[in-house]
């Protein structure tokens, strides 16, 4: 067990390491933030910040001399990174082979299937005529993805019957892609679960997830789903941390048909924006238990004390923070970043009703 006075180091400077840094700092734990970034969102609430490349071998090392356990706020960053923290010694928290998973979405859906979890049908394309083939077998309504470093939406493409192959092919701009078949979702839903090494999981309800062009607009917690699909949902979660054996937050992301089918549509092993609002509608946020996983504490309680609603302030949404000021049961979290690009997230608003 790491006390309380350790120092947690953290790749990734974003709103996720800034929250995680926040909850860490609660608990009496310092935060050392490595990112290529200059004035990082996570950096500006931490104690220290080792700004160089993910492929900075030598930064690398001095930033694993000076921490006492590591963990990540994205899965981008390269998986090499993370192998060169633990060969200097260093736990890293999920582990690296958990990271190369939640990086590769052919993996993963690999992965999901090895251990019964349903996912939409898919297929590996490599070319434009495995693109042609895999249609062909998935169905007239797919969806072409990158396979890695898509998020967002980011490297995706739309197939119907008269889409031009050629151009979705070249739209989506990498050696390898998935086609997915489209899932016509009744809705979308995630469970967060938090893992500790001793295999103790805690998972928060499901939360329904609705997007604007690809990107979380809104959560609503707990979802609008029956008790019987809530506890599918968080079953499902619980097998594939534990099957992951992962040590810190695990966000499952999935669609509920019409039918009542459950679908695991993406994993990702850290703290996730469908549950920021576990941070003022909770007994314990995600960034505390992701700090009590990859410290050996016991994890906290996951039980909301509120029902919430969750709402991306994403670029120009911004402009209105003072309107959320006023609103007695919002809750305003604006992550420190200066230029408010369109569809950048700058912060987020919860609002929160009791539950007793
Ligand atoms: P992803 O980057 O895979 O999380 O996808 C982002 C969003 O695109 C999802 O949350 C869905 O709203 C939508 N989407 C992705 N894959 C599919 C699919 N196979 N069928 C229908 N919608 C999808």
């Amino acid at each position: 067990m790491l006390a309380p006075g350790s120092t947690i180091g953290i790749l990734g400077g974003g709103q996720l390491g800034r929250m995680t840094a926040l909850a860490a700092a609660r608990l009496g734990y310092k935060c050392h933030i490595f990112t290529p970034e200059d004035d990082a969102p996570a950096s500006q609430v931490s104690a220290r910040t080792t700004k160089a490349d993910y492929t900075d071998r030598e930064a690398l090392a001095r930033f694993a001399a000076a921490v006492d356990v590591i963990t990540f706020e994205f899965e981008n960053i390269p998986a090499e990174a993370a192998e060169a923290l633990v060969a200097a010694g260093r736990p890293v928290h999920p582990a690296p082979s958990v990271l190369r998973i939640a990086q590769d979405r052919l993996r993963e859906k690999d992965f999901l299937r090895s251990i019964d979890v349903a996912t939409a049908n898919y297929r590996e394309v490599g070319s434009i005529a495995a693109l042609r083939r895999a249609v062909r077998d998935i169905g007239p309504l797919s969806v072409l993805k990158t396979v890695r470093l898509g998020y967002d939406g980011k490297g995706q493409v739309l197939i119907g019957p008269d889409t031009d192959l050629e151009a979705a092919w070249s739209k989506m701009g990498a050696d390898v892609g998935i086609l997915e078949a489209f899932v016509d979702f009744g809705c979308e839903i995630s469970v967060i679960v938090a893992r500790a090494e001793s295999g103790a999981a805690a998972a928060y309800p499901p939360v329904e997830n609705k997007h604007v062009d690809h990107i979380l607009d809104t959560t609503i917690a707990p979802a609008r789903i029956t008790p019987e699909l809530a506890m599918r949902a968080e079953a499902i979660a619980r097998h594939v941390a534990e099957k992951l054996g992962i040590v810190g937050v695990l966000a499952v992301e999935m669609f509920v048909t019409p039918k009542g089918e459950v679908l695991v549509n993406e994993l990702a092993p850290r703290p996730h924006n469908s549950g920021h609002w576990t941070i003022d509608a909770c007994q314990t946020s995600q960034f505390e238990q992701l700090v009590r996983a990859v410290c050996g504490l016991p994890l906290g309680s996951p039980e909301p004390h509120s029902d919430a609603v969750m709402k991306n302030l994403i670029g120009a949404d911004v402009e209105k923070w003072r309107e959320w000021l006023t609103d007695p049961a919002a809750k305003l979290h604006l992550y420190g970043k200066r230029e408010a690009r369109p569809g950048r997230k700058m912060g987020h608003v919860t609002r929160v009703v009791p539950r007793r």
